[in-house]
């Protein structure tokens, strides 16, 4: 990839939430990572210290006038970096959960099950997070599914979709993962995931063309056969987590809030800054934790100041970084509108 067309403007950096919140000393931006660094020193391993607390927002990307694709570049840096000896113990925990687990977390309890068909026109790609730590996104999932009609099933034996590893730069162990997914998707028409990392990775590396159930409910679905009952007058303000806006697209924000104006009772407010990372994504809780709650005590800061009553988040890693704030008012999108559709 070229990063020629830099014509340092600084736009990158002044836009960048890691280098907003953590100071230019703890994470030295974009340009300096992914066009400086690799061109001053044939060696980068100088970098590893800063690249990891790159979230992968893609905020600087969308920012860049020369349109280089600055989190592209950091995660292939990544790749021709990765070392197992190398890595932060939180990146090793998920090295090992998908050495075990064949999940990136170890799972907890038992997983709801899984609806009665493995086939169907539609396949739900449930992803980690939805399935083993938040499984009530899963189960609403499940259920707006059975709610709108959908001839669905969950491919038996599905692992990992391998975007955690991705952003380790793990390739090899990531395209285990591709292929063992692969083998259990035949027999489906449409793929829909709960997580847009998901949704980004099966696009980016499974040669297929799925859907954020976002999606799936507005271009699929329709509005016009969704019902949903009286929210009881309350007040809404919508994080619009990098992975849906930006890597997906800004039509999933649209269609979001179009759902969302379908339900009588519900007021959505502004959120200042609603597409800023919220720590999320990038490998960064697991690896600089302290780094992925300052992103979301900022983002929880402009939530207090929306006045809403509630922080609906369509995304599973979203929702579980706000969480660790301690605020109980963050909730995922599509449960949040499950428990209303008729
Ligand atoms: S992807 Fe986001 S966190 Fe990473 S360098 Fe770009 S703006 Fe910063
Ligand atoms: S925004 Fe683009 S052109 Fe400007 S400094 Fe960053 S990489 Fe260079």
């Amino acid at each position: 990839m070229t990063t020629d067309r830099c014509i340092k403007c600084g736009g990158c950096e002044q836009s960048c939430p890691v280098v907003c919140i953590e100071g230019i000393q703890s994470f030295s931006g974009p340009r300096t990572l992914a066009v400086d660094g690799p061109r001053f020193s044939a060696e980068i391993d100088h970098l590893r210290d800063h690249i990891m607390k790159c979230t992968t927002c893609w905020k600087c990307e969308e920012v860049c006038p020369s349109r280089i694709d600055l989190p592209q570049a950091i995660l292939e840096i990544r790749k021709l970096m990765f070392d197992p000896l190398k890595m932060l113990p939180g990146h090793r925990r998920i090295v090992e959960n998908v050495d075990r687990f064949r999940m990136s977390i170890e799972p907890e309890g038992e997983a709801p099950p899984a609806p009665a068909g493995e086939k169907g026109e539609v396949m739900y790609f449930p992803g980690c997070i939805s399935r083993e730590r938040i499984p009530s996104i899963y189960r609403g999932t499940v259920s707006t599914l059975e709610k709108v009609g959908a001839d669905f099933g969950v491919p038996k034996g599905w692992v990992c979709c391998g975007a955690p590893l991705e952003k380790l730069g793990d390739r090899d162990r990531m395209d285990s993962l591709v292929e063992d997914n692969l083998r259990t998707f035949d027999g489906f028409e449409t793929i829909i995931t709960s997580c847009p990392g998901c949704t980004t990775q099966l696009f980016n590396h499974y040669g297929v063309e799925p859907l954020h159930t976002i999606e799936y409910l507005y271009e699929s679905v329709g509005l016009n056969r969704l019902s949903f009952r009286h929210a009881g007058d309350i007040k809404v303000a919508f994080h619009q987590p990098c992975h849906l806006s930006r890597t997906i697209g800004r039509h999933s924000m649209d269609y979001a809030l179009a759902l969302l104006q379908e339900v009588p009772g519900l007021e959505v407010l502004e959120l200042e800054n609603a597409d800023m990372c919220c720590g999320g994504g990038g490998g960064v809780v697991a690896g600089y934790p302290d780094v992925a709650l300052d992103l979301a005590k900022e983002k929880m800061s402009s939530f207090s100041d929306s006045g809403a009553d509630l922080l609906l988040a369509p995304c599973p890693f979203c929702v579980l970084n706000l969480e660790r704030v301690g605020n109980s008012s963050v909730k995922e999108f599509v449960t949040f509108l499950e428990a209303l559709l008729e």
